[in-house]
């Protein structure tokens, strides 16, 4: 007759063994982290293993019995006293929130001089049988020693567990819990019946608890990645605070030196041609400058999706020739034959993100020229009109660098500059295309690009735009927008803001000016109230009104405003926000409380931050603008609020 007691519980062990191993095998295939709880179950699942194959291997040696029967006893208790010490180490590293073990600590020491101590008394100690009555179970010192130990660990934990109540995670804790309160329940069960052997089993139920609620490496990952995750958002947005909040800074003070070198150009004959010459190198050097800072504040919206499309009517075949002509004086001395087409079916109001349509286009014809050496720049935009929705073509082909074929993927990626090598003498810093892809997406329209390598390139883009007037005014030349450009001669001596200005009247080759089409002064006899405490900025946003004829009255701060605003009548208010004694939100609430105000009023900030215009449109402001402001962007403004 085989050994009863062993008999009673060894098909558990049996049970456990193949489960566990199978564990291992699962736990040993993930992909893991470098963890020290990681490192404890590997270890707790070994121990789990050993002490099985002791258990199983019981029923070998119960008959030889002797030394072999003893020792296999006693290792299967150090590997009891094992586990349930590991476990206490695994909840001390859990309270504490240890990742790694300082092997020099005092602390590690002690506990491995413990464990070295304990192993070997656990070899030492006498381990007695008994085989009386188909009753077969150890006991003796060694068993005695076992009892103790656990007993020991399972105190201290109860300890760690109650004074550090809050930093066990409910989860972790459970398998803890749930291996005291099942030794505990074990201890009495042996008390009562010696042969009924449930320890291995309540440890293997401990490993496979602690597998599927905490140790399992797929969750740990999960959090890991979360984790990573969060980290790399909450410094994506610091990065863009920081950008901002850096853009914003370099915009104040480039304000005035734009503004101030070209009023250098304004007196033509008084000032030495070199100092001319300079203050259009300063102005072209400084509106580089203003379009990098204006790009990272783009890329900084859109990322923190603060980016609005906004809908106005605006004439897309007048801006698009205008663009058009602007982008050929940029040619320079490139012997480039620029040729532009935009169909005449296009209508003639469109509704849509004007400002950023127009960035679009800009951005791939400024692209075209600035990697092509010599041949040929064809733009060329035709449309699809449908139920309401006009769908632009807008190609832009040119005979220039090219881009390698396997460079393409990344030509839409922010801050990548390709060939940087061959771009070294070009401007630009990777931003103009991932501005003008996430643009294009966001109007829910695409873009394409095809390309080779030293012949060329050929950027398409589809662009849906709702029709906002299919006809305007007559335009005598209507069959002639397809031109080739000749190229204007540059003029040295004027700033090169004028001369794109003065082309784009209807000069040779121009089309004429349209009828209804505001121009320079058309908004009449306006007065209007300039608050800034700062008189730099206030002369340059006087320079970039100077061509409205407009009446402009001064304030220095909220009160002085509020003042004017009582004593005369406005057509508009052009409100600075950070103002000494009373800044311009407050003077505007305050003006606001008056029921019968009713000028409008236009932020106007250095505070180009992402979300600043959702801010002053909810305070109530009509527009916002942000400083500085060209006499483009103003004229944008006035023609939305004045035409
Ligand atoms: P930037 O021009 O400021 O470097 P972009 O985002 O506009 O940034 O363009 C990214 C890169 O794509 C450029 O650096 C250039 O290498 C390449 N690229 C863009 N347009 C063209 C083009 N028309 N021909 C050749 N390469 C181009």
């Amino acid at each position: 007759m085989l050994f009863e007691g062993v008999n009673n519980t060894i098909l558990f062990s049996v049970i456990s063994f193949f489960y566990i191993v199978f564990l291992a095998v699962l736990f040993a295939t993930k992909n893991k982290i470098d963890s020290l709880e990681l490192k404890l179950y590997k270890y707790l699942i070994g121990i789990n293993i050993v002490s099985l194959i002791m258990e199983c291997s019981l029923i070998l040696f119960l008959p030889i019995g002797g030394f072999v029967l003893s020792f296999v006893l006693k290792v299967f208790d150090m590997c009891l006293f094992s586990y349930v010490f590991t476990i206490a180490i695994y909840l001390y590293t859990v309270i504490h929130s240890i990742n790694k073990i300082n092997a020099h600590s005092l602390k590690f020491k002690i506990i491995i001089i413990y464990a070295i101590i304990s192993a070997v008394l656990f070899l030492l100690l006498p381990v007695e049988i008994n085989d009386v009555d188909y009753m077969q179970y150890s006991y003796g010192p060694n068993v005695l020693f076992l009892f103790a130990s656990i007993s020991v660990l399972i105190m201290i934990m109860l300890y760690e567990i109650i004074g550090h109540l809050n930093s066990v995670k409910s989860k972790k804790s459970i398998p803890i819990i749930a291996l005291i309160i099942l030794m505990s329940i074990n201890a009495v069960v042996q008390f009562i019946w010696p042969h009924f052997l449930l320890a291995n089993s309540i440890i293997s139920f401990v490993t496979f608890l602690m597998y599927n609620t905490i140790e399992n490496p797929d969750v740990k990952m999960i959090e890991q990645l979360e984790e990573a995750k969060t980290q790399a958002e909450k410094a994506n947005r610091a990065k863009s605070d920081f950008l901002s909040s850096m853009s914003h800074e370099i915009r104040t003070p480039l304000n005035a030196i734009v503004g101030l070198s070209e009023d250098i150009g304004t007196y033509k004959d008084q000032v030495p041609p070199e100092v001319k010459e300079d203050s259009e190198d300063i102005i072209n050097a400084s509106q580089t400058l203003l379009e990098i800072v204006g790009n990272i504040l783009d890329i900084s919206k859109i990322e923190s999706d603060k980016m609005e499309i906004t809908e106005i009517p605006y004439n897309f075949r007048e801006d698009a020739i205008t663009l058009a002509k602007i982008n050929a004086v940029r040619i320079g001395e490139k012997p480039i034959n620029f040729k532009y087409h935009i169909a005449e079916d296009i209508p003639y109001e469109l509704l849509g993100d004007k400002t950023h349509v127009k960035q679009i286009l800009n951005n791939l014809l400024s692209n075209a020229i600035k990697y092509t050496n010599e041949g040929e720049v064809n733009f060329n935009v035709n449309c699809i009109n449908q139920n309401g929705v006009c769908e632009l073509v807008i190609i832009v082909q040119d005979t220039g660098i090219g881009i390698k074929a396997d460079k393409i993927n990344h030509l839409f990626t922010k801050f990548d500059r390709l060939d940087v090598e061959r771009n070294t003498t070009v401007e630009g810093t990777g931003l103009g295309l991932a501005i003008t892809k996430q643009l294009i997406e966001m109007m829910g329209g695409k873009i394409n690009v095809q390309s080779q390598f030293g012949q060329g390139s050929m950027f398409m883009v589809n662009l849906p735009q709702k029709i906002s007037k299919m006809t305007g005014p007559e335009m005598p030349e209507r069959v002639g927008f397809e031109r080739t450009m000749q190229m204007p001669k540059v003029d040295p001596t004027q700033p090169l803001q004028k001369q794109v200005i003065a082309l784009t009247q209807p000069v040779v080759n121009a089309p004429p000016k349209v009828e209804g089409v505001p121009t320079v002064g058309e908004y009449g006899a306006k007065r209007i109230l300039l608050a800034d405490d700062n008189p730099l900025n206030i002369k340059v946003a006087k320079r970039a009104l100077k061509d409205f004829n407009f009446i402009i009255d001064e304030a220095k701060d909220g009160n002085e405003a509020i003042e004017k605003v009582k004593a005369n009548k406005y057509d508009l208010i052009l409100m600075d926000i950070m103002m000494p004694n009373k800044n311009g939100e407050e003077a505007f609430k305050e003006l606001k409380t008056d029921p019968n105000f009713n000028i409008p009023t236009i932020a106007l900030t250095a505070d180009a931050i992402a979300g600043a215009c959702e801010h002053y449109k909810e305070v109530g402001f009509n527009d916002y603008l942000a400083k500085p402001f060209t006499r483009d962007q103003i004229k944008e403004k006035l023609d939305v609020l004045f035409k």
